[in-house]
């Protein structure tokens, strides 16, 4: 059957911008199906009447920025829009270390097998760290922390894909003004400005200076003749004579419009949920994929994400929703606290976070442990609460990698199976507690207050921002669901790239590992 394209890629985060720039640059006709939208800066949400939701539940409705899921003991966030988990992320760009590739993964994979693509990726997004003069509260907090501890030989830099200027610090007039901000044209031909510390990261870079997909490897694909098309939301894969045929909704005016194409091959690239999502429904609901690994779903880790509050006094010493969102890493992934691995990074938020978690709570919020996360946290960011001097610490981690994504009918719309995860966080405790006991030795080591989670607290309950698995490398449909080259175990051109494939913990933030997989994947595609 002749086909229009080559390749479908679904999704357009960290695995299918890449495999959609590589294949396109291999000559091949590819197609990039995106669920959400193609954001300009000034689009970005803004007010709390403002696309911040994408609804899983009303996707004609709801097809804004951020997509949380709330399932039980877990709140996942995760991005939609042409660029995927770029566009929300705080940017940073860590190697995982040689012993993550020791256990659990195939034997091809390996620190050294992954370091040419950690380089590539790297140069391709223009890695950078904070420039001495342009040092935030929030570093200085966290350095002081790890030198009062005796911890200053593991405390870093982060790697960030964010563009800086020298030129820029906080004395200058106005410093926030745009102003300052350096205009350039980057190595892939795009327009972007230097970093002026305006504290939006996870919700859009205004001036341009984050390095994110959509400035590189998404125009770099659509250079070489890649069509991607937002707001194209793939429900269904079908094998046909050697090709597939995938189904989706076009999102259009407030309607789902029914779509199809069909190519040789598929790439699929929606996220440790929404791939895993995809093919359980192709699998157990539509029966179109049906040979398909038992181990589907499983292996599902939350990458031990931790987050703790620290107050302090004095509300200047923390300036939380100035400059980059993370810029600095505390790593014990040498396993010599407690025997466990994990790192704790200084994490800021935006101002603008409370009217995320408006629209959120007058919209988007179904199940109650959601209401009462976004409730707290609310209280946390209003102007006016004394608590305004908020630092968070986010820790990553090795946790069991135990979690489990299946469908499951809901008793009160029995003919409708929605994503479920079963998750305990019993064996996972150990690295929990030990993040614990470190963000509250580094709040008192710099005389703040720890405080933990309300959700943690009462319910044990966690937020990851780091899903990772579902579809896990293997060597064989027994343990695995794609092998290390990402195809799907018994159907021919079907490939997975993107995080669900990682099959353990990445420990230190996810979205590099996940890139140079791809690089690596899109390599050996013919
Ligand atoms: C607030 C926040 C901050 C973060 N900070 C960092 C950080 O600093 N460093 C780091 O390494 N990681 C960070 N992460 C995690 C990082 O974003 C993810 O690990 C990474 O994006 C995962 O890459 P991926 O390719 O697996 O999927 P994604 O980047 O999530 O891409 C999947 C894409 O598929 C689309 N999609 C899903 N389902 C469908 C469908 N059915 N049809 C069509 N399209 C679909 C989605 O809209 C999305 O664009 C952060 C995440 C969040 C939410
Ligand atoms: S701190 Fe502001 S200017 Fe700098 S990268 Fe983040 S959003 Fe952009």
């Amino acid at each position: 059957m002749p086909t229009s394209f080559d390749v479908i890629v679904i999704g357009s985060g960290f695995g299918g911008a890449i495999a959609a720039r590589r294949l396109a640059e291999k000559g091949m006709r590819v197609l990039v199906l995106e669920r959400g939208r193609r954001w300009e800066p000034s689009q970005y949400p803004r007010k709390p009447t403002d696309a911040w939701i994408y609804s899983d539940d009303e996707p004609a409705r709801h097809n804004g920025w951020l997509d949380m899921r709330f399932f039980r003991g877990m709140t996942v966030a995760q991005a939609a829009g042409v660029g995927g988990g770029s566009l929300t992320y705080s940017s940073v760009a860590t190697e995982a270390s040689p012993d993550v590739f020791t256990q659990g993964w195939p034997a091809e994979i390996t620190y050294s097998e992954l370091k040419p693509h950690y380089d590539t990726v790297a140069r391709e997004m223009n890695l950078q760290v904070i420039p001495d003069g342009q040092l935030t509260q929030r570093f200085l907090l966290a350095r002081e922390a790890a030198k009062n501890l005796g911890y200053s030989d593991r405390f870093s830099k982060a790697p960030l894909a964010v563009s800086f200027s020298d030129d820029w610090n906080y004395q200058l007039d106005d410093p926030f003004n745009p102003k300052h901000s350096r205009e350039f044209v980057n190595a892939h031909g795009q327009r972007q400005g230097t970093c002026i510390h305006l504290g939006n990261c996870d919700i859009g870079c205004d001036v341009r200076a984050k390095n994110g997909l959509d400035v590189n490897y998404i125009p770099r694909a659509e250079q070489r003749g890649a069509d991607v098309r937002p707001l194209h939301l793939v429900r269904q894969i079908e094998p046909t004579g050697n090709a597939y045929r995938v189904v989706f909704d076009r999102i259009e005016k407030g309607r789902l419009i029914r779509g199809e194409e069909t190519a040789e091959r598929v790439v699929l690239a929606a996220g440790s949920l929404g791939t895993t999502e995809l093919l359980l429904r192709c699998r157990d609901q539509h029966r179109t994929l049906r040979a398909l690994s038992p181990t589907l779903g499983r292996r599902w880790s939350a990458n031990a994400n931790f987050i703790s509050m620290a107050t302090y006094p004095d509300k200047d010493s923390v300036r939380q929703s100035t400059g980059p969102t993370i810029a600095s890493v505390l790593d014990f992934t040498d396993g010599k606290f407690r025997d466990e691995r994990f790192v704790v990074e200084d994490d800021g938020f935006p101002n603008l976070l409370l009217a995320a978690i408006k629209a959120y709570l007058d919209n988007g919020i179904r199940t109650p442990a959601g209401r009462h996360l976004l409730k707290e946290l609310e209280e946390y960011v209003r102007d006016d609460t004394p608590l305004r001097s908020l630092l968070l610490w986010l820790g990553a981690g090795k946790d069991a990698g135990d979690g489990q994504l299946r469908l499951r009918r809901r008793w009160f719309m029995p003919w409708k199976r929605v994503l479920n995860l079963l998750w305990e966080v019993e064996n996972s405790k150990g690295v929990l507690y030990a993040m614990e006991a470190m963000h509250q030795n580094m709040t008192e080591a710099t005389g703040g207050r720890p405080r933990a989670l309300p959700t943690w607290r009462l319910f044990k309950s966690l937020v990851t921002l780091h899903p990772l698995g579902g579809c896990p490398m293997g060597v064989s449909p027994d343990n695995g669901v794609v092998d290390h080259l990402g195809r799907v175990f018994g159907y021919r051109n079907l490939f997975v790239i993107d995080g669900a494939i990682v099959p353990t913990p990445t420990v230190r933030n996810p979205s590099h590992t996940i890139a140079a997989l791809a690089e690596r994947i899109s390599a050996h595609v013919s």
